[in-house]
């Protein structure tokens, strides 16, 4: 059975994004979106529900962004396809035999992760469509503050009739791209997440710059299919972002698979070579080291996309080249917006991005909405394991002031992990001693990504450990697990 959402069978002519709804040069818009990832997107659908006319500038081919065409989405398909191959590894553990030697077929695996990517820009096709949206093919500039109470953003590559786009507000929404090391160009051997999700067949070996979400996903991906992998971090430990104990986690279980991990190492000279690349660095004792690979992935970081959008001639205000914003998403330049990867103080990441233009609308609207809590972003990376996190870690509580209590969980004690071979990991608490409230969930190890979702909402409506011990959770379930450390908060686990 088809799990696609109806809708994403809608066909639309293959045309650039801009034609699915034409605009007119006298129209004034309620909204004009820069930018069609999942913030502008999201802003956009949100915009038209509540009953604003709405412009969708986008320059690439399709709409969809990062997230669609070069990051969430196909990263987590391959990450799929990489999980099916593990378990194929085991199948006669799973009783599963007369399955042989399994063979990669990458080219299908690419082919797979294309058809995704195309089903979903189908379907976002068919939301603006559906939502009357002019989505318009081009580049987006803003020409300066409003005239009369009105923008004016000069599209270049538009159609004629939409290479001035009038608008009573503007949502920045640009996104971001990757960042490279000073002098470095990507190429067939130094790969961006752009390229690697394109490359012709599994390398031999793959050396990753950065430790960050979308460095460990790669090094998690061609683990599975057999890359010799090799991971160079400058910061003290992987997953910087994420409370110590979980980067300590994955860096063991990373290690277990035979992933070499490198921390504290600060990347000199990328060069090429015959066969590849070589990667000089000084280790953490401050050592000269190299490694020779077919690839070097560089995942150092995204860069937020604000020039040559006109900000120089508006009051917006950067913030280490990234757009400051208040509660409401609003720039300090009237009527100006902006969402997504390009804002300052919030993580990169698509979720943020979306429910950030849904905020920006109904500020525009004037209908009711909840700003972000920075503390309530959840944070998922879907390596093997899988790591879900929201809230304070165990250091930030206590840099808060908290009088912290934790209680830790190993996934071991749960039967569900044991049905589904998957004992590493833990799911840790960081609660306040006081009133018993729940500051940070931090999970490692399977389906980690799921099972935060209820941690969000413990979060959201101020749950506390007493009222959590006492929340029936069905069994076997992994997120069972979450119960126990609840229990353990308490030194009451009931499985360990
Ligand atoms: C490999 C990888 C994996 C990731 N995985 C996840 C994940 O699992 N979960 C998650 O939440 N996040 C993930 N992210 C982050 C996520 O992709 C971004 O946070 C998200 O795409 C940001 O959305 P956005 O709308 O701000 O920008 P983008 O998605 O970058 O979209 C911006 C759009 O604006 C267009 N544009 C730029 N300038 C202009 C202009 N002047 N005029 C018109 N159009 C313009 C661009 O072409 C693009 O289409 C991942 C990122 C990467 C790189």
């Amino acid at each position: 059975m088809s799990k696609e959402r109806p809708g994403t069978e809608f066909h639309l002519p293959e045309t650039k994004s801009g034609t699915t709804t034409g605009a007119s040069p006298e129209t004034i818009y309620d909204v004009a979106i820069i930018g069609g990832g999942p913030a502008g997107y999201t802003a956009a659908i949100r915009g038209a529900e509540l009953g604003m006319k709405v412009a969708l500038i986008d320059n690439a081919p399709r709409l969809g962004g990062t997230c669609l065409h070069v990051g969430c989405i196909p990263t987590k398909a391959l990450l799929f396809n990489a999980e099916i191959w593990d378990h194929l590894k085991h199948a006669a553990e799973f009783g599963i035999a007369g399955i042989g030697t399994p063979q990669l077929d990458w080219a299908a695996v690419l082919n797979r992760k294309n058809a995704i990517i195309t089903k979903h820009v189908k379907g976002l096709e068919f939301l603006m469509k559906k939502h009357k949206i002019a989505v318009i093919a081009g580049t987006g500039r803003l020409t300066g503050p409003a005239q009369a109470g009105v923008h004016t953003v000069a599209v270049t590559g538009a159609d004629a009739g939409a290479s001035q786009i009038k608008a009573k507000n503007v949502i920045l929404a640009t996104g971001s791209s990757a960042r490279m090391l000073p002098g470095l160009q990507p190429d067939s051997s130094i790969l961006t997440n752009i390229e690697i999700l394109s490359i012709d067949s599994v390398p031999r070996s793959l050396i990753v710059i950065g430790a960050g979400a979308v460095g460990v996903e790669f090094s998690s991906i061609f683990r599975s299919f057999g890359t010799e992998v090799t991971i160079l971090e400058f910061l003290p430990r992987v997953v910087p972002v994420e409370d110590e104990e979980i980067s300590k986690e994955l860096t063991r279980l990373f290690k277990k698979r035979g992933i070499d991990v490198n921390t504290g190492a600060k990347v000199e000279k990328v060069e090429k070579t015959a066969t590849g690349v070589k990667v000089s660095y000084t280790d953490a004792n401050g050592k000269p080291q190299s490694k020779e690979a077919e690839k070097v992935l560089v995942a150092v970081g995204r860069a937020g996309l604000t020039e040559n959008i006109g900000l120089e001639k508006t009051k917006v205000e950067l913030e280490r080249g990234l757009v400051k914003v208040n509660e409401n998403q609003e720039t300090a330049e009237p009527g100006v917006y902006a969402i997504g990867d390009i804002v300052s103080g919030l993580p990169q990441l698509a979720h943020v991005g979306s429910m950030a233009g849904m905020v920006a609308v109904a500020k525009i609207a004037g209908a009711k909405f909840r700003p972000l809590n920075r503390n309530r972003i959840p944070s998922c990376t879907y390596t093997e394991p899988q790591i879900g996190s929201v809230g304070l870690t165990e250091a930030q509580a206590k840099e808060k002031g908290y009088e912290v209590k934790v209680g830790k969980f190993p996934f071991a004690g749960n039967s569900k992990a044991t049905i589904v071979g998957s004992h590493d990991g833990f799911v840790k608490i960081v609660s306040d001693s006081k009133y018993g409230e729940i500051l940070g969930v931090h999970i490692i190890g399977p389906q980690a990504t799921e099972i935060i979702a209820e941690a969000v909402a413990v979060l959201e409506l101020e749950g506390t450990v007493d009222e959590l011990m006492y929340t029936i959770h069905a069994h076997p379930t992994l997120a069972e697990s979450m119960l126990d450390a609840y229990g353990a908060v308490e030194g009451m686990a009931i499985n360990a």
